[in-house]
């Protein structure tokens, strides 16, 4: 283990004690391939224990005031902030995201907390008018119970605390599986919820290098009633079959393919740097990343230019030195796709603008790149790429601009930039997407509830609508009166 690295803990977390295993995985550092720790690969045996522990767990958890839990949430906020150099190093190190996205991630997942610690104080029933002169009706708004969190590593941080901060909120108790490349992130913000006085057993990390025998585990054990994952859609639509068994809630926050749109009333500066954060912003990896760039003809000379301007202006590196805006790809495989990817829209009549190859740097460092006249034949126009590729299609009119946003089966995240206010009203009701930006690059908040329609997923995170994903209402007829 590298001693070296601030709240970097080697052993996985279940019923408040750190635990070790026979088998171990190494965690590498993408930029350089280090290896940073070698964790805990638990078994099945090892997650059941982890279900049994957050279920005896979630007895007291549930009849704790609200106030109760949400003070133990706000302690953990104060921590998790406290410590965000910490955490955004860590971070940086396992994920290869630049520091100042590092940081922004800490914030930005302890918001959730700072959120629903304030939210847990409102989860409100309701009375109804009775059917009968003798009955009053009550609706009870109750905790799922034990609730499974799968992760992704594009988000280390963020994606634990949108599931497990409403989840705590409510009176649910958790058993996280973090990604096998990023455990590290989830067992420092482990030990910073320990710091902070959640109970033994409330909140449970169970790091894994063969993720298909814990998930078997979390989504078929009858005592876990809620399965909250993100990640790709393949492996989403398995573990929604496989919850089928234990009829299990599930929350499901999947692949997307988002259109980035420029119409010729756009602003063409503002709309260059929305599509740089959303295109380039952790290397292309992530759910929400602009992964088709639609440009109206009469300005699609000029966007391109400027864009290729811009994307010039990235620099690549390791993560933890200044002024570096995209670190490394999180491994070989992710480069492999956004090669293909170009191969594929070269080959097929796309034209390179700039970048196209691997960096110099080596590793898993990749040129960002941007390539032009890509069409609806091309791989990138119905698979998401999940790297720095920006492919840029023309389009006439404003409904082959819609018509080509809607032809996939994602529906996550879109994107627009116009000025008519009466083309931003008729877009933005067309666009078949669970969030939709206009005139703006940068989406995500715990305030409002993001989520996906279609292939994209189930469910929604943030907002007071994430709190209804950990709760059942109950409810109650009292007669006889
Ligand atoms: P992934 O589906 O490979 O893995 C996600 C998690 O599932 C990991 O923890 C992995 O270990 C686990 N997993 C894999 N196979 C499993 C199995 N059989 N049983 C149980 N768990 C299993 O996805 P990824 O590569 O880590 O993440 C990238 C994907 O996630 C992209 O498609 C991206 O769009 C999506 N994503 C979506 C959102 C969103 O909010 N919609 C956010 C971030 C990422």
């Amino acid at each position: 283990m590298n001693a070296d690295i601030p709240l970097l803990i080697d052993k996985a977390y279940v019923a408040g004690q750190w635990r070790d295993a026979e088998r171990h995985f190494a965690v590498t550092d993408p930029a350089t391939g280090e290896t940073l720790a070698n964790i805990p690969d638990l078994d099945a045996e090892d997650a059941r224990q982890a279900v049994a522990a957050a279920e005896t767990a979630w007895r007291d958890w549930r009849r704790k005031t609200a106030k109760e839990r949400a003070s133990l949430l706000r302690a953990w906020f104060d921590l998790i902030m406290a410590n965000q150099d910490a955490l955004a190093r860590l971070m940086t190190r396992e994920q290869g995201k630049p520091l100042a996205e590092s940081r922004g991630e800490v914030a930005y997942g302890a918001s959730f907390v700072e959120f629903y610690a304030e939210q847990a104080k409102r989860m409100a029933g309701e009375t109804l008018p009775g059917h009968g002169a003798d009955k009053r009706l009550l609706v009870l708004r109750e905790p799922v119970g034990v609730v499974a969190a799968i992760t992704p590593w594009n988000f280390p941080l963020a994606m634990i605390t949108r599931k497990c901060a409403p989840a705590l909120a409510a009176g649910c108790t958790v058993v996280i599986k973090p990604a096998e490349a990023t455990p590290l992130t989830a067992l420092a913000m482990a030990q910073l919820a320990e710091e902070a006085g959640i109970p033994a057993g409330v909140i449970n990390v169970v790091t894994a290098a063969r993720p298909a025998e814990i998930g078997e585990v979390l989504t078929t054990d009858p005592r876990v009633r809620k399965v909250s994952f993100t990640g790709s859609t393949a492996v989403g639509k398995q573990l929604l079959a496989q919850c089928a068994g234990t009829v299990k809630k599930t929350s499901m926050e999947l692949g997307g393919n988002a259109p980035f749109i420029v119409f010729d009333d756009a602003d063409l500066d503002a709309a260059v740097e929305g599509a740089v954060a959303s295109k380039f912003r952790n290397s292309g990896q992530t759910c929400v990343c602009t992964n088709r760039l639609l440009v109206q003809s009469g300005v699609y000379d000029a966007f391109l230019d400027k864009l290729a301007t811009r994307v010039a202006e990235l620099q690549v590196g390791n993560g933890l030195e200044e002024g570096v805006s995209q670190g490394p790809l999180i491994n070989e495989a992710a480069v492999d796709k956004v090669r293909e990817h170009i191969a594929d829209a070269l080959d097929k009549g796309g034209r390179l603008i700039c970048g196209g190859q691997p960096h110099e740097l080596g590793g898993t460092f990749f040129q960002p790149t941007v390539i032009g006249e890509v069409d609806e034949r091309m791989r990138v126009a119905t698979e998401e790429t999940f790297g720095p590729l920006a492919p840029v299609f023309r389009f006439d009119t404003e409904e082959d601009a819609i018509a080509m946003a809607n032809a996939t089966e994602f529906g996550l995240a879109a994107y627009f930039y116009a000025n008519d206010y009466r083309r931003i009203w008729r877009v933005m009701e067309a666009l078949e997407y669970g969030m939709v930006a206009v005139n703006e690059g940068l989406l995500s908040t715990e305030l409002a509830p993001f989520g996906g329609v279609k292939e994209s997923g189930l469910g929604r995170e943030g907002s007071h609508h994430g709190l209804d994903e950990y709760t059942e209402l109950k409810y109650v007829c009292v007669g006889g009166l």
